[in-house]
């Protein structure tokens, strides 16, 4: 059977990239093939169920590529505007929440919904539960093979995703889905994950705080990230934490030692807790470390850092000008060697994939192979938790059905 686009995985990249080929080149016969049962498993999951879409602040941390500023070629400012219209027209009113912009029934089902609708209304043909194992180039054309058949195609968009959430779709066989040809993959890691520590945090499990994260490595700082952290038996987690997971990993990838530094009571900086803490020593000479501290942090953290510090002194009059500094010091710069992290399964994305060196930014097609588009989280492109994600996803699936329905328009009129 032959087909002028087959669309490899039906996420949001897929999706989209599949609506724009047709729409673009409306005699164009489209097939889906998605692993799973139903098309967007993985969307339906994302935001707690309500599908954080896209952002509209963006910073060069905002994206984790080896190919540092390839993902800024493609998102821009003006790029949730252009999402916004896209999703308009598919129905879906969008409601922009600071800068994180959501559906606004808040509900991702409403998004898959919109897509799948509009995919079924342009007649392109879908085909679950089929596993697609390779693409081969042929001349001018390309051989796509499935768990169950063989097709061929003049276009081919793949948009399998990652090796993330194997529960909703991700498997690490994505990455062998293009080994014939001579596309390079970047080794895949997990990433937007929670961090083991090296230490025992047991005495910290369930406490969340607010505070401001950095990774920091051999006296330098990678990166920072303000937020909420959560700490676990023997972890970090909470969302400013998964956004430095990325570099982290990397970082632990190459044999090295990177530091978690927690910023806590983010709002004072250390003269101010300085001060809180010799006022609190004055006013109330009897009370315990635990409640001195507990006046600033939440009563686990204290005592930790009571235990952490050795602090003998058990009453505030008793502590030393150096004891206190040290608890400033604690208290702004608490830090946690990281020695390990989550995996696939807890994991939000993956970074690594399809190395983009070797796509053009206009089009997402492969450097040496004509019609072959990589889109979504397959490429090595990887965001921060935010909407950044989908975002990439549904911008990519765009720019490659779009050049794919170009394509097939040109041949066409051949
Ligand atoms: C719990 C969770 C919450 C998240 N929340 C957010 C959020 O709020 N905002 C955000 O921006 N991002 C979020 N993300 C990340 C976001 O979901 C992904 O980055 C995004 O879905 C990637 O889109 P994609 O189309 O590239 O890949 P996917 O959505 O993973 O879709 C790929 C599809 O390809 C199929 N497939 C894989 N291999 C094959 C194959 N060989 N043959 C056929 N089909 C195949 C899979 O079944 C899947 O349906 C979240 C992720 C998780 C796990």
């Amino acid at each position: 059977m032959i087909y002028d686009t087959i669309v490899i995985g039906g996420g949001p990249a897929g999706m989209t990239a599949a609506i724009k080929a047709k729409e673009t080149c409306e005699k164009a016969k489209i097939l889906i093939i998605d692993r799973n049962k139903k098309l967007g498993k993985k969307l339906y999951a994302t935001g707690n169920g309500r599908c954080n879409i896209a952002n509209s602040a963006l910073d060069l941390s905002s994206y984790h590529s080896c190919n540092e500023f390839f993902p800024y070629q493609i998102i821009n400012t003006e790029s949730y505007k252009k999402l916004k219209e896209f999703f308009m027209d598919l129905g879906v009113a969008i409601y922009d929440d600071g800068g994180y912009l959501y559906p606004q029934s808040m509900q991702a089902s409403t998004v898959v919904w919109a897509l799948s609708d509009r995919i079924k209304h342009l007649g392109i043909e879908i085909h679950t539960t089929e596993e697609a194992e390779s693409v081969e180039p042929t001349d001018e054309m390309y051989g796509v093979v499935t768990d169950c058949a063989e097709y061929t195609a003049r276009t081919v968009v793949a948009a399998p995703g990652s090796a993330a959430a194997p529960k909703l779709g991700g498997t690490e066989s994505v990455y062998r889905l293009l080994e014939n040809t001579d596309i390079r993959t970047i080794a895949p890691h997990p990433a937007l994950c929670r961090l083991k520590t090296r230490e025992d945090t047991s005495d910290l499990a369930g406490v969340r705080a607010r505070c401001r994260v950095s990774l920091l490595c051999d006296g330098d700082v990678y990166d920072s990230e303000s937020g909420e952290i959560q700490f676990a038996d023997g972890w970090l987690s909470g969302i400013a934490v998964f956004n430095l997971s990325m570099q982290c990993i990397d970082l632990l990838d190459d044999g090295r030692t990177p530091v978690v530094e927690v910023t806590l009571v983010p709002e004072m900086d250390e003269g101010d807790v300085l001060g809180y803490l010799r006022k609190f020593r004055d006013s109330n000479p009897d009370r315990r470390l635990e409640a001195m501290s507990n006046g600033l942090v939440n009563e686990k953290i204290a005592r930790f850092i009571i235990n952490r510090l050795e602090l003998k002194s058990v009453t505030a009059a008793r502590l030393t000008d150096e004891e206190l500094d040290r608890m400033v010091f604690e208290i702004k710069h608490m830090r946690f060697e990281i020695s390990g992290h989550g995996g696939y399964d807890e994991s939000q994305a993956a970074c690594g994939g399809i190395d983009t060196r070797q796509l053009r930014p206009d089009s997402m097609e492969a450097d040496g192979y004509k019609g072959l588009y990589v889109a979504g989280e397959y490429a090595d492109v990887t965001g921060k938790c935010g909407g950044y994600n989908i975002m990439w996803a549904v911008m990519t699936g765009m720019r490659a059905g779009e050049a794919a329905g170009k394509r097939l328009t040109h041949d066409k009129n051949k």
